[in-house]
């Protein structure tokens, strides 16, 4: 049986198909291995561009970021737009690396603290980028399919100079009248057959309309706008949620993109982190109608992820 599901805030709507159980072990890939020069390990640092920052440890340092060799968005390049009626401008940014680790661990093998300690670099490039940029997005690209091009476990930080109307969009309509829709919706979701997991100060969960096969959220129970006003505990516990996540997918061999929403200036928005695990292709059907088939019920998604 079908059901059609609309997303909690967006019109964006999924068709939730239970077809042919695509169960993670079925769709298991090899652990990728570093092929050639690790350009992110410690040792090949003059093989990135200046570094901007690190943490440093004894003898060499736990994470260090700098410039992306290949930026999506730089501030020198520009586009010519040649035909009137078309829209279009030069898009102006910067674009970082954040190498998570100085050993060839991936993130969910790491402990707690340290990906609770990559989320306080998470906070400070946004802080650091926000005085220049208008929107910063954080974000992981994890495995092959999730658009990896380097194993070496890393995170990437794109500055733009305007803020994605999406973002926008979610903020003007999840918060209206000073009312937050996620507060709420976090709160029945903690306790529905969608629930993941909850620490003191975070919940997971499945979203109902989830667009991906394993989709999972994770939101702070207190509305706060961004992880900059983050407290050290709800620090530890979105990085327990986090790892618990990224543990099974990890684990699972799954590839994955992990991403930051938060409030853009101005805006008001419950922040949270979204994972969209990336086993299914969008195919003929989702590409001529906008609407996503997920054939992975957010409710089995979770009872896999609670297992
Ligand atoms: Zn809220």
């Amino acid at each position: 049986m079908s059901q059609i599901r609309k997303d909690y805030i967006l019109d964006r709507w999924v068709i939730v198909s239970k077809g042919r159980m695509n169960r993670p072990y079925e769709f298991k890939h090899k652990q990728q291995k570093h092929q050639g020069t690790d350009f992110f390990a410690p040792g090949n640092e003059g093989l990135t561009p200046p570094e901007i920052g690190r943490i440093p440890k004894k003898g060499g340092w736990l994470m260090r970021w700098f410039p992306n060799k290949f930026p999506v968005v730089n501030d020198k390049r520009g586009l010519n737009i040649d035909t009137p009626m078309l829209i279009g401008e030069t898009v102006k940014g910067e674009h970082e690396i954040i190498a998570e680790t100085d050993s060839d661990k991936q993130l969910h093998e790491l402990p707690v603290e340290h990906i609770s300690q990559l989320l306080k670099i998470y906070a400070s490039r946004i802080a650091e980028l926000s005085r220049e940029w208008s929107y910063v997005s954080v974000f992981k690209n994890h495995g092959p399919q999730a658009g990896t091009s380097i194993v070496h476990s890393h995170s990437q930080v794109v500055a733009i100079d305007r803020t994605p109307p999406e973002i926008l969009e979610l903020a003007n309509k999840s918060v209206v009248k000073g009312e937050c829709k996620f507060c709420e919706i976090l709160k029945t979701e903690s306790k529905t057959k969608r629930r993941i997991g909850t620490a003191k100060t975070a919940v997971a969960f499945a979203p109902y309309a989830s667009r991906y096969h394993y989709e999972a959220v994770i939101f702070p129970k207190r509305h706060v706008k961004s992880i900059l006003e983050y407290t050290e505990e709800e620090y530890i516990d979105t990085a327990l949620l986090i790892k618990k996540i990224i543990g099974k997918l990890g684990g699972a061999g799954i590839s994955y993109n992990m991403y930051l929403n938060y409030a853009p200036k101005g805006k008001n928005l419950h922040f949270h982190i979204t994972f969209t695990p990336r086993e299914a292709t969008f195919a003929g059907f989702e590409l001529s109608t906008g609407i996503i088939v997920n054939s992975v019920p957010p409710e089995d998604a979770a009872a896999w992820y609670r297992e």
